[in-house]
């Protein structure tokens, strides 16, 4: 297995895409430190399914990234995955979910960052990868926080991949297209609202309506692609940003 002896941290690894990247890292025999909200049942569940430690922290704040951190310990492979999304018109769009979906989708992957690439130059080895989206290479209305932090994010990646070049440590994105999670179920209500649709039409007619496949993502295939990144034979891919997107950004 080709992560024994590593340590992984996946934010965002209590639910959905996270979830996956954090079971495909146990699988190669990484050890794991999840985050994420969730029920405490819940939470310890996960822990036992994966031999994982669980620390608590809101992302959207810096002393939250800090204290994760902390909680964390030393980390090899460090998965900034924590996002949320809101949907609505420039004009009408809340201040506060914009300084919100900021802080979590791009600052923290900064901080995250920050605070885990000292021990990854010290020991000679790292892995950064950040779950961007599709969204981070086009955008869609009403997506206007989701779609900038996504940008930004892409841009972090490439700067942490030409800094780290000559550390053996790598970073990249990997942008999705549509996955079936909690996520994109949330958002439903609000591009009704925003559209004037239905469920089902913005089910087909909105999100796999970019898809060319017409399928959404599944999280397996992103925590396949994020083990795949953590692999030796992906040692010289750094900078990248790696679509699965059903062919939605090929257009
Ligand atoms: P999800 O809602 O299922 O999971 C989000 C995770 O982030 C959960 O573990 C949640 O507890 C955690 N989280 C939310 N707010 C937090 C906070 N303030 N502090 C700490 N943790 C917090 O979402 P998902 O679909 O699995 O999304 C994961 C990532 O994938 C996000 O960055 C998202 O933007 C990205 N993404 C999702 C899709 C998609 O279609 N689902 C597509 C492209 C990119």
């Amino acid at each position: 297995m080709s992560l024994a002896g590593r340590r992984a941290l996946v934010t965002g690894s209590t639910s959905g895409i996270g979830l996956a990247i954090a079971r495909a890292l146990v699988a190669e025999g990484a050890e794991v430190v999840l985050s994420g909200f969730g029920g405490a049942d819940a939470i310890a569940a996960l822990c036992e399914e994966l031999g994982a430690q669980h620390v608590a922290a809101d992302l959207s704040r810096r002393d939250g990234v800090e204290a994760l951190m902390a909680g964390a310990g030393p980390i090899d492979v460090l998965v900034n995955n924590a996002g949320m999304q809101f949907v609505a018109p420039v004009e009408e769009f809340p201040v506060e979910k914009w300084d919100q979906i900021i802080a979590l989708n791009l600052t923290a992957a900064f901080d995250a960052c920050r605070l885990a690439i000292p021990h990854m130059k010290a020991a000679g080895w790292g892995r950064i990868i950040n779950t961007a989206s599709a969204h981070s290479l086009t955008a869609s209305p009403y997506k206007s926080a989701y779609v900038a932090a996504k940008h930004g994010l892409a841009g972090l990646t490439k700067t942490l991949a030409l800094e780290l070049a000559t550390f053996k440590i790598t970073a990249n994105c990997i942008s999705p297209g549509y996955v079936w999670t909690p996520l994109v179920e949330n958002q439903i209500p609000g591009t009704m609202e925003a559209r004037g649709l239905t469920r089902e039409q913005v089910i087909n007619d909105v999100l796999l309506q970019r898809q060319p496949t017409k399928q959404f993502v599944q999280p397996e295939d992103v925590g396949a692609m994020a083990a795949f990144l953590c692999s030796d034979a992906a040692a010289q891919i750094t900078g990248a940003n790696m679509s699965m997107d059903g062919g939605w950004t090929a257009e």
